[in-house]
């Protein structure tokens, strides 16, 4: 065989296969068993979200140094996929920690704060959160009206309200994560916009409470979703990431890899309803023939498995050429998020409609996933913001296209 033939994107070494092979067996027992319950009661699973600790997936893209497993944006990929296979409301949760809090941390920590912090985030004692969007801003993020100020003795006192925020309470009393990875507005430049800082805001610091957990979504409901209070929140100078007001630099790089997240949870969507939609036409019968004989059916079933391969191609390709240690992917990691999302939710949709009312209800998945994936539109960038994207990067870089 050839190189060329033997390339596998989904699973480019024997690292990568084995630890989809782990995380199937994981989700089989481990994570199928729950989903439909902790979707029902709006619930996030903590004790099965720090198992991920015991298996290294919490720190995925972290040095082993720390407590991580040293892995790539495919690694990261890979367990998204997967979790999202079988829960994509826990997979959400998982994300917010690993992904927007965790690596964010280990790209762009110091030695001090990667030293003590990731060991905890890394095991699961501790659950992260990463702080964005807030009521009044949020693709119009640079809006954002947090701010925080040093005062005299030199600690910096926060002020503000940020919402929607996954992981922001980690239960039903209103605990809050236990670190929150916040972006708050430390200035103005010449320009007139926003000057960003990264600020390690922890559990039990004077200020920082949750406002209200947010019940009542559509998906996601195995995550929690929170707004977070800032009210005169103070934290101390050790607690800034980076230099103050250069934010905007680790905020763009961490949103690359939060979109092929997305867009491989978007993946395990799409695999688990084409899954279930073709071992359905085979079971089912309708005027004396399996529905998969009917041509209406076969054509869900047929533009799916296309849609699917397409996207899952695109994903891992996006994540084969995605290094975390640098930005510079937007243009294809908004194109897969694009792409992937809405597929997802299509694919969920042709689902129900050829288990006709069984896809309908719960038991059956895929009205679950369905519900999930249309978070996948809106959370970590709307369809519309990678539209703008993509369309600025070409108007910039037309020679891509030809490429
Ligand atoms: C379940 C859930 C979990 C989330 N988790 C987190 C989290 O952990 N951390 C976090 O920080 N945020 C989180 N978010 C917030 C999420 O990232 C935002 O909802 C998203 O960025 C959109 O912001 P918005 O809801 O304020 O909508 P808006 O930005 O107000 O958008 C409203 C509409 O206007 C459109 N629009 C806005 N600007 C433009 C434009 N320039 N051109 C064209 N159309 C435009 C949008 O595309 C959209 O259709 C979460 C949201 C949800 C629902």
């Amino acid at each position: 065989m050839s190189d060329l033939e033997s390339i596998d994107l989904a699973n480019p070494t024997e690292e990568h296969r084995m630890l989809r092979e782990m995380i199937r067996r994981f989700v089989q027992d481990e994570v199928e068993p729950q989903a439909l319950e902790f979707d029902r009661e709006e619930k996030f699973n903590l004790d099965l979200f720090r198992k991920l600790g015991e298996y290294g997936l919490l720190g995925i893209s972290v040095d082993e140094k720390y407590g991580g497993s040293g892995m790539d944006a495919t690694a990261v990929a890979i367990v998204n996929e997967e979790l999202s296979y079988s829960d994509p409301g826990f997979c959400l949760a998982y994300l917010a920690h690993a992904q927007l809090m965790v690596n964010n941390l280990a790209f762009n920590g110091s030695e001090l704060q990667k030293s003590r912090i990731l060991p905890k985030v890394c095991s699961g004692e501790w659950v992260g959160c990463m702080a964005m969007s807030e009521p009044g801003y949020g693709t119009d993020v640079l809006g954002m009206q947090t701010t925080a100020k040093l005062n005299s003795e030199g600690d910096w006192v926060i002020n503000g309200r940020k919402m929607w925020i996954t992981n922001g309470a980690i239960d039903e009393d209103g605990t809050p994560a236990d670190i929150c990875w916040l972006y708050a507005r430390t200035g103005t430049d010449s320009k007139g916009r926003a000057e960003i800082t990264t600020f390690l805001v922890e559990n039990g610091m004077t200020g920082f409470s949750v406002g209200q957990k947010i019940y009542d979504k559509s998906g996601m409901r195995a995550s929690n979703t929170a707004e977070l209070v800032f009210d005169d929140c103070i934290v101390p100078a050790e607690n800034v990431v980076g230099k103050p007001g250069e934010s905007m630099i680790h905020m763009m790089r961490n949103l690359e890899l939060e979109r092929i997240g997305l867009a491989a949870m978007a993946l395990g969507i799409s695999r688990r309803s084409l899954a279930a939609m073709n071992q359905y036409a085979s079971e089912r019968e309708a005027f004396g023939s399996q529905i998969r004989d009917f041509g209406q059916i076969q054509r869900h079933i047929g533009e799916s498995w296309a849609e699917y391969r397409a996207m899952r191609a695109y994903v891992y390709d996006t994540a084969r050429n995605t290094d975390l240690s640098k930005s510079g992917n937007r243009l294809d990691t908004d194109g897969v998020k694009l792409f992937g999302t809405t597929i997802a939710k299509n694919i969920a949709d042709r689902a129900i409609q050829v288990m006709g009312g069984y896809g309908y209800v719960g038991e059956y998945t895929v009205e679950r996933l369905w519900r999930d994936a249309k978070l996948l539109e809106i959370g970590g960038g709307t369809l519309e913001s990678h539209q703008k994207n993509i369309t600025q990067d070409l108007g910039r870089n037309p020679e891509k296209i030809n490429e």
